[in-house]
């Protein structure tokens, strides 16, 4: 049989890295044996409704690389895709379980309920399950609103299989004749849901473990209908790490306090979308070799459900950020330059700038918001210590910065501007006067830079500036040391 798997979001404007790997881990089952990737959308809960939250879910799927074969966007022969576009499909079939005694209307009133949990009764007391079909007719007729509840069974014990978590037992008891079509003649979630799953042929179910106790009332609807059951697929949850008070490491469920925790947030921080699923992927699921670079054929070649973990695992931006930087240094120059663009606008860099930035940015930065530190220097020029000229290391104090300054600035000036006729001047220079390099290169640096750490080396800092722009600064430099 063709493997079906799909993602549900709810669309909430927000998608959770959780939610990601939910979408990956189906996305790698389905590929992993040849199948399809359905994408639902579970609009039905209108309170939770946000406007433009679907372009999200399709942004965020499109830009992952997690490609559907089905959906409200591209159609398919098992639609509609959203939910809310389903609405007259639920319940013909719960009228069939009532038809077949496995289902039933409830007349109770939301008063009534309220009563029973007051009272300290917990669910519901199958008040309405063994109507008359005489008094049944009665209520109907006199339009009685009315809800469709399953008829569970009352005692024994229900056992399923999940492929994470193992076989799980509960006792019948504790399941509730869960409603299955409200009062207003819509379904139940939990209803859609399984119809939904049904009617879409779909074969395995990724989801957060969160669902694991609604599990048992999902397959009471299988076994209902007769249908069979999909393989279950249950993730636990993403935890974060922090530090409380007294210094002690806390690990809690992920949230804003440990990091971003949206996959557009993680890619304005400088994260490469490549790297993000990488990193999830092994967010629970272990391949059963040391490698941890995987691109996405890999992945689908190497994932396999029982590599996924029941422990929670814990969501590690270090560990991420390597695995950013990896992908980082793996780049070709086209891509890394296409990608740290819109950084470099915004320092007004021009084209011929790309090749140095580049050749200089790749190997130093783990996040491409790095650039923008990098670069501030270009930007901000100010009144900056003039103690950074002293570099003991480097031999420069003021006094041979004044000399190494008031030097090349004229020599410079004189300069075809280009990073091999800057480093031979000031080579040159260093070698007539017999000095170390760092004698020279310290001081035109600093004085051109204002800051003590540069990407790149002297002559990368006054190709970056221009020469207009570094020979104003160098004097601007030479002026404040003379006349302190
Ligand atoms: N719409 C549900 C959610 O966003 C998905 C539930 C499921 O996958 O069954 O949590």
């Amino acid at each position: 049989m063709k493997i079906r798997t799909r993602f549900a979001p709810s669309p909430t404007g927000f998608m959770h890295v959780g939610n990601l790997r939910t979408a990956l881990y189906e996305f790698l089952t389905a590929k992993h044996g040849g199948g399809d990737f359905v994408l639902r959308i579970e609009d039905t809960d209108q309170e939770r409704y946000v406007e433009g939250a679907t372009d999200v879910i399709y942004n965020t799927l499109k830009i992952a690389g997690l490609t559907h074969d089905e959906g409200p966007d591209i159609g398919g022969d098992f639609g509609p895709y959203v939910q809310s576009e389903r609405v007259g499909l639920y319940k013909p079939y719960a009228e069939q379980l009532v038809k077949e005694g496995k289902a039933y209307y409830c007349f109770c009133t939301k008063e009534r309920l309220e009563k029973l949990h007051e009272d300290g009764v917990i669910g519901y007391d199958r008040h309405c399950r063994d109507l008359s079909a005489d008094e049944i007719q009665k209520l109907l007729d006199s339009n009685t609103p009315y809800v469709i509840r399953q008829k569970l069974p009352l005692t024994g014990e229900t056992t399923y299989h999940d492929c994470v978590y193992g076989d799980i037992t509960i006792s019948n008891e504790e399941l509730d004749d869960q409603v299955l079509i409200k009062a207003d003649s819509f379904p139940t979630y939990n209803f859609a849901n399984v119809i939904d799953d049904h009617t879409m042929g779909i074969t395995h179910v990724v989801r957060g473990s969160e669902y694991l106790s609604s599990t048992p009332k999902y397959n009471a609807l299988y076994d209902a209908f007769g249908w069979d059951i999909p393989t279950y697929i249950h993730l636990p949850l993403i935890m974060g790490k922090s530090v409380d008070e007294d210094g002690n490491e806390v690990i809690s469920k992920l949230s804003k306090r440990h990091g971003s925790t949206g996959f557009m947030d993680l890619i304005n921080e400088g994260y490469l979308p490549e790297a993000i699923i990488n990193y999830i992927a092994l967010l629970g699921w272990a391949p059963t070799t040391n490698q941890e670079i995987f691109s996405m054929e890999e992945l689908i070649a190497n994932f396999d459900i029982n590599g996924i973990s029941k422990s929670p695992s814990v969501f590690d931006y270090n560990k991420l950020e390597w695995v950013n930087a990896e992908y980082i240094k793996a780049m070709d120059f086209e891509s890394f330059t296409n990608y740290a663009k819109p950084y470099y606008d915004q320092y007004g860099l021009t084209e011929d700038k790309y090749q140095l930035l580049s050749e200089i940015l790749q190997p130093r930065i783990t996040r491409f918001t790095q650039i923008a530190e990098k670069l501030t220097f270009l930007k901000e020029f100010s009144d900056f210590d003039l103690s950074l000229f002293e570099h003991k290391k480097s031999k420069s104090n003021k006094e041979t910065s004044i000399a190494a300054l008031t030097d090349m600035i004229p020599a410079l000036e004189a300069l075809d501007w280009n990073s091999e006729a800057i480093s031979n001047l000031l080579t040159g220079y260093a070698t007539e006067k017999e000095i170390k390099n760092s004698v020279v290169m310290w001081p035109v640096r600093i004085g051109a830079a204002g800051v003590a750490v540069t990407p790149g080396g002297c002559a990368e800092v006054l190709i970056l500036l221009g020469k207009e722009e570094s020979l104003k600064r160098l004097k601007t430099s030479l002026d404040r040391l003379t006349k302190e």
